[in-house]
């Protein structure tokens, strides 16, 4: 996809500090961290948001939970817990429309968001 951010650090057109990969995600870590652990997952396959997703995707979708417990696990949050996000749309403050889910975690994250 032509001017994506995401796609561009998944070809290694711009830089990014990548802490996973597999067959079909990525994570790196967010350029603006909010938390000590702020790590992008995102599928390789550019879906712009939930709402474009079909039930093709279900595997993907369930793949990319897996991989964020996986890094989640590898950083030491398996116990003491974090939060995954995905923002939608303006209301949620989507600004890369290239699909990922927020791992943050290693602070004691506010409920409700703002
Ligand atoms: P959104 O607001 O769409 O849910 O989240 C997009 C996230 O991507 C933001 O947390 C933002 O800091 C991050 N981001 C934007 N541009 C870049 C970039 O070029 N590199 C990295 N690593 N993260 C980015
Ligand atoms: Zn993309």
């Amino acid at each position: 996809m032509v001017d994506c951010v995401f796609c561009k650090i998944r070809d290694g057109q711009i830089p990014a500090t990548v802490v996973y990969r597999d067959d079909h995600c990525l994570g790196f870590e967010d350029i603006r961290p909010q938390a000590p652990t702020h790590v992008l997952l995102v599928p390789l396959k550019h879906i712009e948001t939930v709402n474009d997703l079909t039930v093709a995707d279900t595997d993907l979708v369930g793949h990319l939970y897996l991989a964020a417990a996986k890094v989640a696990r590898a950083r030491g949050h398996k116990e003491s817990g974090y939060r995954l996000v995905v923002n939608t749309k303006r209301d949620a403050g989507q600004t890369i429309f290239h699909l990922h889910l927020h791992l943050l975690a290693g602070r004691s994250l506010a409920w409700p968001p703002g």
